[in-house]
């Protein structure tokens, strides 16, 4: 593949939206957003793109990268845009496919915002949700469609959507898509477009199938890259403590009560763990709600409000249900499950100690994180002191499960969990399909500003094969994508 790194051109890249040859109707709808300068991700790919070039872009979601496909697909679209009723004068020219229903609605809920001044048309379908109103939708007419590959496929087979006219394919978050299985999707889907189209790839990764996927579907790309930072802030004081699993709920809750914090997210690695987690640090007296994929969108906007009213104290999240967070400000974050990526862990603990603020981050960790742990210290380029914890008899929290057998009930001190707590009776089953990373979280103040000193984000599955599609999706936070 020939692929060209940029920039060939020695011109000046653009500073300002203004610096872009964009219609002012997208310029109003980026300067009601508040944006002033471009992100380098946009400064380089708006103008590749306003050219014509395919392009596949190192860049990931917190970068701005949303704005920087967009605002030229919408500037070349625009010749186009048009007030009929007619249907046909509205078909798909442009699709956009992202891997979960979440980025799929965080994309369209961006670029509805930067079309919102046009009469282009958008609309989003992704699984886990009736099929019918996405039909309708559909049947009316739209010039962008973002869609996860499954339910896109699903829709071409009930022939709701003719991809005949794409002119524009984004495939966002490649890496991911292709983790979770969605290659045969992706060359199905692929293979309904027209040969002369743009065609662009994001990835946080390039590995040898994506280099694969983009050599067989993008024509001379070019390559543009963007540094993504991997600095804690100074000021969040990191503290690790070395427990054992079974000590994790009784370590959560003393942390809590010995420590100031007022408010917290605990962050968990599957949407199982942050459900079982509220409900037990409810029983053990603190203010606690779960936020994870499988709460609607009602319920995650009321725990929301309860969390910033200062209500709930904890607030237990997945990775993928904090990309939505609108929290400017924490005095602190726990990572109740380590991330299995060491980049989550920059972006979970950039969530405090913002703009000079300062912020504790707490990680417990168990002796079957060391692994994790090792690679986030490589990265942060620090190393932790791996903190003992004495805990306290009497917050020891109470179990789930009603594990206690006779014999172990009554062991009054000690730090380490009673003996027959180790059993296979009551030990947690580990099932390794949980420990997928959580992703990035694209709401979080973005990478490139000064202020937000940790938000790079999240980057590829660890998995290196290919899992069932519905399962991973699922976990990724979705609730599959058919
Ligand atoms: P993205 O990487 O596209 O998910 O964008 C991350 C966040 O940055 C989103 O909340 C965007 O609204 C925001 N954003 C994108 N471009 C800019 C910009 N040039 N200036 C300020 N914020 C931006």
């Amino acid at each position: 593949m020939n692929t060209t790194t940029s920039p060939t051109d020695p011109s000046p890249l653009p500073v300002r939206f203004s610096d872009l040859a964009l219609d002012p109707r997208l310029l109003r709808a980026v300067g009601e957003m508040g944006y002033e300068t471009l992100t380098p991700i946009q400064a380089k790919a708006i103008p590749l793109l306003l050219d014509g070039r395919d392009i596949m872009g190192a860049a990931q979601t917190g970068t701005g990268k949303t704005a920087a496909f967009s605002l030229p697909i919408l500037q070349q679209l625009l010749p186009l845009a048009n007030t009929s009723m007619s249907p046909a004068r509205h078909p798909v020219r442009a699709l956009m496919l992202a891997p979960t229903r979440e980025l799929a609605d965080q994309v369209y809920a961006n670029l509805k915002a930067y079309a919102k001044h046009t009469p282009l048309r958008c609309a989003c379908v992704f699984g886990g949700m009736d099929m019918n109103p996405q039909k309708e939708e559909l049947r009316k007419g739209v010039e962008l469609l973002v869609a996860t590959p499954g339910r896109l496929l699903d829709h071409i087979e009930a022939k709701t959507v003719n991809l005949s006219q794409v002119q524009f394919v984004v495939l966002d978050e490649a890496d991911r898509m292709l983790d979770i299985g969605f290659l045969p999707d992706l060359q199905r889907i692929l293979g309904y477009l027209p040969r002369q189209r743009t065609t662009l790839l994001f990835s946080a990764t390039f590995s040898p199938e994506i280099k694969r996927l983009a050599q067989s579907y993008l024509q001379n790309p070019l390559l543009v890259e963007v540094a993504r930072p991997n600095a804690t802030a100074a000021t969040v004081e990191q503290r690790v403590y070395q427990v054992e699993e079974d000590d994790k709920r009784a370590a959560l809750v003393q942390l809590l009560r010995d420590n100031p914090l007022p408010q917290v997210i605990v962050f968990v690695n599957s949407r199982l763990g942050a459900g079982r987690l509220a409900r037990a640090l409810e029983r053990d007296g603190i203010k606690a709600a779960a936020m994870h994929g499988d709460k609607s969108q009602a319920e995650r906007l009321t725990t929301l409000d309860a969390f910033k009213r200062g209500d709930i104290q904890a607030l237990v999240a997945t990775d993928v249900a904090a990309r939505g967070l609108d929290i400017a400000e924490l005095p602190g974050v726990v990572n109740y499950d380590v991330p299995f990526n060491a980049e989550d862990y920059v972006h979970r603990i950039g969530r405090t100690g913002r703009a000079g603020a300062s912020g504790l981050a707490i990680t417990l960790a168990t002796p079957r994180d060391a692994r994790a742990l090792a690679d986030i210290e490589k990265l942060i380029k620090r190393q932790f002191d791996k903190l003992p914890l004495q805990i306290d008899r009497s917050s020891r929290a109470r179990r789930d499960a009603p594990p206690r057998r006779a014999d172990s009930a009554g062991s009054p001190t000690g730090t380490a969990a009673p003996a027959a707590w180790h059993g296979s009776a009551r030990a947690p089953r580990h099932d390794p399909w949980f420990d997928k990373p959580y992703e990035p979280d694209p709401n979080a103040k973005p990478s490139w500003d000064a202020t937000a000193p940790a938000a790079p984000t999240a980057s590829r599955s660890v998995s290196p094969s290919i899992r069932p599609r519905r399962k991973i999706a699922a976990l990724l936070g979705g609730q599959g994508n058919r």
